[in-house]
């Protein structure tokens, strides 16, 4: 059994309510009975659904989610003076991102409701994600996305899918309002973060991280867009304390790129609301947004944890994108690379411990933004075939 909670007046709705707001304006919960989970804690077969007794859904729409590698750093934890590092890589999921995990119980609630159409405001993935499971749950589905600020791979796969793909001029945080509103008024269920059930797929990263690792790490560092994400692992962390399956937590630590960083200034300031950034600004398109709609439970995850928010340049973010993929093999987007430079920020400020464990999410696939690269690192003049030019390069 679970119900919907008000996260700032206590408010209590059934699971059958449509509703995204509580009526005092703020964002919702799902509480869960955690004296009706089980410990399957064993290390094996990881996946978003194995948790299922966690989860306020049962399984209608999957496309096989979760289960993403927990890779252990071979050269890069070296080359920055770390111990023990590990990687859990997002982008394996079904439709290349974590937003899998979010969507497979957010179009299952979809389903149980009946609802018949239904649409997201996206930087990208969550449109790609939505588009996906839509087909497969044949859902009628809409994405609203910022008119030429959406990498090329998400954008392709949002149109493949089959999802009607609305570009709106303006910014991701006046789709989410637009879109919003609409849901609203036109009877259709929204799956933005906004959204607690989405939240509850994502919870399960933390669950495959305990389930993978054998025990709860010192430290997760990722990056911080709408803030969902966050919030949903460090709620996993606390329903495996809860449950009475662990005792430690993690220091939830966020990353935010520079030009788009309203957590960051709100951590540093110390404030008690969040001031948007109104016209933010990254290569790290999925990052980009100045108004985070969960930033509540966000900051609540940061304090708690004794975890941290920090920010990092793009310039820093190509690099680190470079290292992970040239060190260790394994290539994401940008965004995502913002928790490798997020590390090698905070270990070369003395902010964190080298002796910490650390799990660094990284949260989209490389191939989704390819111009990412390809117009930050040039490769060579072309060459002619003969023999004595190819000795020349290839070094005999
Ligand atoms: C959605 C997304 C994020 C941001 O997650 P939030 O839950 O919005 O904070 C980060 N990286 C990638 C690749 C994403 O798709
Ligand atoms: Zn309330």
């Amino acid at each position: 059994m679970h119900y919907l909670r008000c996260i700032t007046c206590g408010k209590r709705y059934e699971p059958d309510d449509i509703v995204y707001n509580c009526s005092c304006g703020s964002i919702l919960e799902a509480v869960i009975d955690l004296s009706e989970v089980e410990n399957i804690f064993d290390g094996v077969n990881p996946s978003v659904w194995k948790y299922s007794s966690f989860l306020p859904v049962e399984k209608k729409a999957s496309l096989h989610e979760g289960g993403t590698p927990l890779y252990e750093s071979i050269n890069l934890k070296k080359d920055i003076g770390y111990k023990r590092l590990f990687i859990k890589n997002e982008g394996e999921n079904p439709t290349c991102s974590f937003k899998d995990r979010g969507m497979t119980v957010g179009v299952s609630k979809a389903l149980e409701l009946g609802m018949k159409k239904v649409a997201c405001a996206s930087t990208g993935n969550t449109s790609a994600s939505l588009a996906a499971y839509s087909a497969h749950a044949n859902l009628e589905c809409f994405v609203m996305i910022p008119s030429g600020k959406i990498a090329l791979g998400k954008l392709a796969q949002a149109i493949i899918y089959g999802a009607k793909v609305i570009p709106i001029n303006g910014n991701f945080d006046q789709a989410l309002e637009a879109v919003m509103s609409a849901s609203k008024a036109f009877g259709i269920y929204l799956l933005n973060s906004i959204n607690p059930y989405r939240l509850e797929g994502q919870k399960t990263i933390a669950f495959e991280i305990y389930d993978q690792l054998g025990e709860v790490p010192d430290r997760i560092i990722l990056p911080v867009g709408n803030a969902g994400n966050i919030s949903a692992i460090w709620k996993g962390f606390k329903e495996l304390k809860g449950a009475g399956i662990t005792d430690a937590l993690p220091k939830m630590s966020g990353i935010q790129a520079q030009g788009s960083m309203p957590m960051v200034n709100m951590y540093i300031k110390g404030e008690e609301t969040l001031v948007p950034e109104k016209n933010p600004d990254t290569l790290a398109t999925a990052i980009r947004i100045g108004n985070p709609v969960s930033w509540q439970k966000a900051i609540n995850a940061v304090r708690e944890s004794k975890g941290l928010m920090e920010s990092v340049t793009d310039e820093e973010i190509l690099a680190a994108q470079r290292k992970l993929s040239s060190r260790e093999g394994i290539f994401v987007e940008p965004a995502s690379a913002s928790s490798v430079a997020g590390l090698m920020k905070l270990h070369e400020n003395g902010d964190i411990d080298e002796d910490e464990t650390t799990v660094l999410i990284t949260t989209g696939h490389g191939l989704k933004d390819p111009n990412a690269v390809t117009e930050s690192i040039k490769i060579m003049d072309p060459i002619d075939c003969d023999m004595d030019t190819l000795r020349k390069i290839l070094g005999e």
